[in-house]
């Protein structure tokens, strides 16, 4: 339905000249790019230990909002708006996380005179309460995943309920939001404990304590839709994307279009949730997220995110208005302005396919453990329009940048757009083997395993593909030994002159401790003429002869005659890293200085029970000295507000050797399990 002309008097319209945002890293980084488009000054806040950060060198004026923790930073809307009110800003973007979905926020905001970039503070409350939206879905005829929305809070009523929709279920938080509050029950006996260990999750997280239950679908795809709604009356889809590659229910890998979706299905499903944005009123950018079962076929509502969302480009990069490309970001605040759409649905085509690649802190072989620490040296992949290839990327870190404890993992967005799909993934493969962090552990080498899974290369794989293809994915590769032979010469080369006895006293050898594949490995380096070396390990021996370099800031040799190299070396003194074409090569030196050092990830003794993290050791589930079985749960361990269930390795009586809410290191013994043989 067209809106009438007096509708389109009736709605303000208002120039946004200034925009603050409320957020860090890439989010904002992202927003102000758009702005500086549009001639928008911007605004940026930041917190004590992100002064010098990527976001406040974009913007054109930057205002410190406290210390690190988000509680006392960029959740203090308080001061955030008092920040923008004081300083003539017109509109507030709150990016994604933080006070994106804070209905309390974006109110105060409109009543401090300044435009909410982001839907009324009614919709985001409908849609805020997971309950509560898949009830106002039910109502406006959209299929939800049969479960229990209710009120009634009460583990008896709960645990009727959870018989009643049958195992496995899925235990939710009714705020829940970044993946966080989830639990599987499998049994009703697990029941209690999960329901408990949910509800102080939620609590820690949300401040709310309720959740919801739901039948846990095996083998779903998540398939979500980019809903748009202008002031007028005007709702539009720009089709779907699927992000079922994830870990810990967070996504790690998102596409445009979903594969093997058919015209019909595409638009069936972009209807539905044009009228579930349009049931609550909805202005803006949304995302309107189902879970589609591959085992029936069938669709249901999962929630709806009230906000821009973290894969957002991969939509941009696929869409095509009348011919030109889609900013989300400019539409967002052309929206909040009070500008009528100027197309309609049918103006919206679909141009090649995009996939978005997170990339993260953290370790994917503890458990995707999140990382932190400093990026001591990133060479970012080239961004840019190839032919049938385009790269972007869109982060909120430099080199020499932390990735702070405070605030979420992840480090940039690696999104690559192609042609076709084989396009876009061989365009993500070869960026990511562009793409070098030295300093913290990443997900890069996981990524690029994702990327030559056959499975993903075909499309369409469901939420479990990082569990069904773990053995592959998290496979470690054979450290080439000419690789190890060019960490040695360079610590060799560039260390200071007491360090190796090399040249130094007349003799031209030298030992480089190293640590390979767990195991130490000295490599001996020896200049057999001048400006030729044989590097030799226990299993190799090579011949290197360093040459000029034709990439600026790169080194190059030959290596035994006949390969030719250009690679860059980073000499740390924990750790020496080789930058090649493949990707990053990083070698741990031993012994280790003082200081230095990964977290051991060994498994431990089949006797003890070790920790899966740092963290508070939160709860015994058992009595010390109680008989446990194999594989039941013992305690739980919590980190970063999130509980793990830690299991017995084995059958006997456990001995704990830690107290409840103890803190505990990674591998650290909390139990051990004891036998009578
Ligand atoms: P998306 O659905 O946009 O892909 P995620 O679910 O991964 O986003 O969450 C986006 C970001 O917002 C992440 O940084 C996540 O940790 C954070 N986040 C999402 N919801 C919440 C919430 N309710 N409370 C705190 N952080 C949240
Ligand atoms: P969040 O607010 O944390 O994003 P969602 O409700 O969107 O929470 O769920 C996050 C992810 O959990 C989904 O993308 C999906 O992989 C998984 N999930 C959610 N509900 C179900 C379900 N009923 N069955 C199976 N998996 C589910
Ligand atoms: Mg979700």
């Amino acid at each position: 339905m067209r809106p009438s002309r007096s509708l389109l008097e009736e709605v303000q319209r208002r120039t946004i000249n200034k925009v603050l945002v409320a957020n860090r890293g890439e989010i904002a980084c992202r927003v102000f790019k758009t702005c500086k488009t549009l001639g928008i000054r911007t605004v940026a806040v930041y917190c004590d230990a992100e002064s010098n950060g990527k976001h406040v060198q974009h913007a054109d004026e930057a205002f410190r909002i406290g210390a690190p923790p988000a509680a006392t930073s960029y959740l203090r809307g308080e001061t955030i708006v008092q920040v923008a009110k004081d300083h003539g800003v017109d509109a507030i973007h709150p990016g994604y996380g933080f006070l994106s979905e804070n209905a309390e926020f974006a109110k105060n905001v409109l009543e401090a005179g300044i435009e909410f970039i982001g839907p009324p503070s009614g919709a985001i409350i409908s849609m805020g309460s997971k309950s509560e939206s898949k009830i106002i879905m039910t109502d406006a005829g959209v299929p939800v995943v049969p479960g229990y929305h209710g009120e009634d809070q009460t583990e008896a009523h709960l645990t009727k309920e959870a018989a009643r929709i049958g195992f496995p279920l899925l235990i939710k938080a009714v705020s829940g939001g970044g993946g966080k509050g989830m639990k599987i029950v499998r049994n009703i006996d697990e029941f209690s404990t999960l329901l408990q260990s949910a509800q102080r999750e939620a609590t820690n997280f949300f401040k709310d304590d309720r959740v919801l239950l739901e039948r846990y679908i095996e083998r779903p795809r998540h398939v979500e839709v980019q809903v748009f709604c202008d002031k007028h009356g005007n709702g539009v889809f720009f089709f779907e994307r699927d992000c079922s590659v994830q870990r810990r229910y967070q996504k790690v890998l998102e596409e445009a279009p979903a594969p093997h979706f058919s015209a019909e299905l595409r638009k069936s499903v972009g209807d539905v949730a044009v009228k579930a944005a349009k049931a609550v009123g909805y202005v803006g950018a949304g995302t309107v997220e189902f879970i589609f079962d591959t085992e029936t076929n069938e669709f249901y509502f999962m929630e709806m995110n009230t906000r821009l969302q973290v894969e957002h480009p991969v939509t941009e990069e696929i869409i095509l208005i009348k011919g030109r490309p889609l900013d989300l970001v400019r539409l967002q605040i052309e929206t909040a302005e009070g500008k009528p759409f100027d197309f309609t649905q049918e103006d919206l085509a679909i141009n090649g396919c995009c996939i978005e690649a997170r990339v993260f802190a953290e370790s994917p072989k503890n458990n995707f453990l999140p990382g932190s620490g400093n990026l001591t040296f990133v060479e970012e992949p080239a961004e840019g329009r190839f032919g049938d290839v385009k790269v972007r990327l869109d982060t909120g870190f430099r080199s020499g940048d932390d990735v702070l404890v405070h605030y979420d993992p992840m480090i940039a967005k690696l999104i690559v757009w192609g042609t076709d799909r084989p396009t876009a993934l061989r365009g993500l493969r070869k960026a990511l083997d562009d793409y070098h962090i030295v300093g913290i552990s990443t997900n890069i080498e996981f990524l690029k395993k994702c990327c030559d899974n056959e499975a993903f290369a075909k499309g369409g794989v469901t939420t479990k593909f990082i569990e069904e293809h773990k053995e592959t994915l998290l496979a470690e590769d054979k450290l080439p030994t000419n690789v190890t032979a060019l960490a040695a010469l360079n610590a060799v080369l560039s260390a200071p002159s007491n360090e190796f006895s090399f040249h130094v006293n007349g003799s031209s050898k030298a030992n480089v401790p190293f640590r390979v594949h767990g195991a130490a490995e000295s490599v001996s380096v020896q200049e057999v003429q001048r400006g030729s070396y044989v590097v030799s390990g226990p299993t190799f021996s090579h011949t290197i002869k360093p040459c000029a370099a034709l990439k600026p800031g790169y080194s190059a040799a030959h290596i035994d005659g006949a390969l030719r190299v250009e690679y860059k070396p980073i000499v740390l003194p924990h750790q020496v890293a080789i930058l090649l074409p493949t990707g990053t090569y990083t070698l741990q030196r031993e012994p280790l200085p003082e200081g230095f050092g990964d977290v051991k990830y060994q498994a431990g003794g089949a006797s003890r029970v070790l920790s899966p993290m740092p963290g508070k050791v939160a709860k015994f589930l058992v009595a010390n000295g109680a008989t446990v079985v194999q594989g039941q749960n013992v305690l739980i361990v919590e980190a970063m507000k999130m509980e793990h269930l830690v299991k017995a390795p084995k059958d006997g009586v456990i001995v704990f050797s830690f107290k409840e809410g103890q803190m505990a290191g990674a591998d650290q013994v909390l139990a051990t399990i004891e036998t009578s043989d």
